[in-house]
């Protein structure tokens, strides 16, 4: 670094907050609002997939996101030691992260080649996924000017996304550019496109991006080019389309333990995240008093409120309000009134015994019950993905 780093004073200073790394330690956790991520559930769920698809299809892990919000350094370093061939991430920076805490696999970035981020992705051996003859120039240039050997590229196809890839006719052009001199630079190691639709039940869609992709590979073949990684499955397609797995599957969702929609989740996966707290305080209120912003929600009986402390700004969506439950005890509890900022309001009339520091469980399992990730994205009328990416920053995985 050129310049030092710009020192704030310091907010505490004491005898515990010497010899500790600031960025790791946070000064206090007294939050009892927290995500707890199972690893054992992370490594059952890859050794699931790899399972289904058979011992020579490589599984790709996808960490983007920062691992569906489960933390993308602790979920990459368990997929490699149980097993995943490579970890993908669509950005650079979330590739960077990986590289910075050690991680050694390799890295595909799927979002594609930023004017500017070709250097790091050379210098961090990231694999980029490539669609763009300026994509396949900015690299062979940055690996030239560093020295190193040919960089692995995935050349990605778009057959029905209409979003990242080229189109099967402008592949041609493409693998002649590759063949010239500076494509010397660069290393065709996989071919690849994405489903547009193998999560729908009734999907029509997926057999004609196949078909289509199986021309592609003839088009690179009938030009001397053999990727050995060929790969068209997310979690939904190494479900429903076994005959598409190829040389590597792409899962995501999968190992995180769920699937797009209940029906088309892989059998016997382990859901890896849950999210707790407990109940700060108990108001008793009598019938007829008015809930939470907007006073939507009238008691209609004499109530007892737990007062929890989690609200949208944590991922809980306000959009819930008036539809999602809790646990306690093991016991659904709704929750009343508009879901706030930073504190939910919870019914525990029925339960005379809870009181102040019960847990509460707002994703999975508590005693006999389980408010499973369908079942929240389905109040906050979204998909199991925006559940799991949404739980923020500020709720502390465990
Ligand atoms: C996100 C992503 C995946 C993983 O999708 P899931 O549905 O979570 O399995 C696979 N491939 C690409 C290109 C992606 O962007």
């Amino acid at each position: 670094m050129s310049s030092p780093p710009v020192r704030s004073a310091p907010i505490f200073s004491g005898p515990e907050r010497r010899g500790r790394d600031r960025r790791q330690a946070p000064i206090v956790e007294v939050r009892p609002t927290y995500a707890h991520i199972d690893a054992a559930a992370l490594i059952h769920n890859l050794r699931t997939v790899q399972g289904h698809v058979g011992p020579r299809c490589r599984v790709l892990a996808v960490v983007k996101a920062d691992g569906y919000g489960h933390g993308a350094i602790e979920a990459a370093r368990t997929f490699v030691d149980a097993g995943a061939w490579g970890l993908a991430v669509s950005l650079v920076e979330e590739g960077v992260e990986l590289r910075q805490a050690g991680v050694l696999a390799p890295v595909l970035v799927l979002g594609g080649v930023h004017p500017g981020s070709e250097d790091v992705i050379v210098h961090r051996s990231l694999t980029p996924v490539v669609w763009a003859r300026e994509h396949l120039q900015l690299l062979a240039a940055a690996v030239r000017r560093s020295g190193a050997p040919p960089l692995p590229v995935h050349l990605k196809v778009d057959t029905g996304m209409s979003r990242l890839g080229a189109l099967p006719a402008d592949l041609p052009a493409l693998v002649d550019w590759l063949a010239g001199e500076d494509g010397q630079h660069l290393q065709v190691e996989g071919l690849m496109t994405h489903f547009a639709c193998a999560d729908d039940l009734d999907d029509a869609v997926s057999p004609g991006q196949l078909e289509q992709f199986r021309g592609c590979v003839a088009t690179l073949a009938s030009r001397g080019l053999h990727p050995p990684l060929r790969h068209v499955c997310n979690s939904a397609g190494l479900v429903r389309l076994p005959h598409a797995h190829f040389d590597m599957v792409r899962p995501g969702i999968a190992l995180y333990g769920a699937g797009s929609g209940r029906e088309v989740q892989l059998a016997g996966l382990r859901m890896a995240m849950s999210v707790h707290s407990r109940i700060l305080g108990i108001r008793t209120l009598p019938a007829g008093a008015k809930v939470s912003y907007g006073h939507r929600t009238t008691l209609t009986r004499d109530s007892r409120l737990g007062i929890v402390p989690v609200g949208y700004a944590d991922g809980y969506p306000r959009r819930m309000s008036g539809q999602a439950q809790v646990l306690v005890r093991g016991h659904r509890c709704a929750v009343l009134g508009n879901i706030t900022m930073d504190v939910s309001m919870i019914d525990v009339s029925d339960l005379p015994d809870a009181r102040e520091g019960e847990r509460v469980t707002l994703l999975g399992a508590q005693g006999r019950d389980r408010i499973d990730v369908y079942e929240l994205a389905a109040w906050a009328d979204v998909i199991p993905y925006e559940i799991t990416c949404g739980i923020s920053k500020r709720v502390p995985r465990r």
